[in-house]
């Protein structure tokens, strides 16, 4: 199966209340992970690649390795860059051969913001590729939040239409409450999503996709099995995954996890290690922390984003 831009994906998953996963992989093993748990539970997916993994997985690799793979899938695959931080970067995915890409200028002003977004979007069309863009701050527990009305550092629902206009993007991703990494709440605080920004969007924006990212759940079982055998990850409150589900049969079409991902896979590696110290065959090692991540994957296409059994949608 070929793979495919967001634009059905996307469309599919806001008619039917569900959400398709995007899911960060680092590596090419959790890659095929990944693709495992999608086919297991028919589920379409994106295989999210930073420009990090995108580094170390090697851009001549990466088209490559996702076609020789779609040999062996049946289900809807988007190929995607997650963040990437210029234009540049954005065009020589979509060069790679990239389905869909984000172009992350929400540092700059709203003005800049739009005009990059439109730069990448003139050309990702061109090629029938699908574009992300942000709008608003999605937080990490270091950054400050100066709150200057109801909205704060959130997606203020009045840019949203002049933004979705001006650019042509075909989906946005918001800021409501979610944020990147595994320690995305000082210890105590209580997560929490702005369901009221999200209606408020939604209302101005009728049947548009919207992403949330920085999503991870950091489930407490994963937290555990690494940390018993080595690891020494202090404990982390995650977006409760019930929130998720609450947000994927609203507008949100897509939703993005990388923490999840890496505590599952480190975990098994940990785990397997400990477990065979006479061992020297990686593949002892990789394939359990390869069966973490599609179990993990797995519970999430079921549970979560409620997108099991929809790859012929
Ligand atoms: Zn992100």
């Amino acid at each position: 199966m070929p793979l495919v831009n967001t634009k059905k994906m996307f469309e599919n998953a806001y008619k039917g209340h569900y959400a398709i996963p995007a899911f960060n992989v680092d590596n090419v093993d959790i890659m095929k992970a990944v693709l495992r748990a999608a086919e297991k539970t028919q589920s379409p997916v994106i295989i999210a690649i930073s420009s990090g993994a995108l580094k170390f997985i090697g851009e001549n690799y990466i088209r490559q390795v996702m076609d020789c793979a779609m040999k062996e899938v049946t289900v809807p695959v988007a190929l995607h860059l997650d963040h990437g931080k210029d234009v540049a970067l954005c065009k020589r995915c979509v060069d790679l051969g990239f389905t869909s890409v984000m172009i992350d200028a929400s540092a700059y002003d709203f003005e800049e913001n739009i005009r990059q977004t439109r730069e990448v979007v003139e050309y990702a069309h061109a090629h029938g590729v699908s574009v992300e863009s942000e709008l608003g701050a999605i937080a990490g527990i270091e950054d400050e939040v100066v709150v200057d009305d109801k909205y704060g550092n959130f997606t203020h629902p009045a840019d949203v239409i002049e933004f979705v206009e001006k650019t042509n993007i075909d989906s946005l991703a918001i800021a409501i409450g979610t944020a990147h990494g595994a320690y995305k709440f000082k210890p105590g605080q209580k997560p929490q999503l702005r369901f009221d920004i999200l209606e408020e969007i939604e209302q101005k924006l009728p049947g548009f996709p919207l992403v949330l990212h920085g999503a991870s759940s950091v489930p407490a079982a994963s937290l555990k099995i690494l940390n018993s055998y080595g690891g020494a990850m202090p404990e982390a409150i995650g977006i409760p995954e019930a929130m998720l589900l609450d947000a994927s049969k609203h507008a949100v079409c897509k939703i993005n996890v990388g923490t999840d991902i890496r505590v599952a896979y480190v975990g098994g590696l940990r785990k397997a290690l400990v477990e065979n110290p006479e061992k020297f065959d990686a593949r002892v090692f990789i394939n359990p922390a390869m069966d973490a991540v599609t179990a993990l994957c797995e519970d999430k296409i079921r549970n979560v984003f409620n997108s099991a059994g929809h790859a012929n949608d």
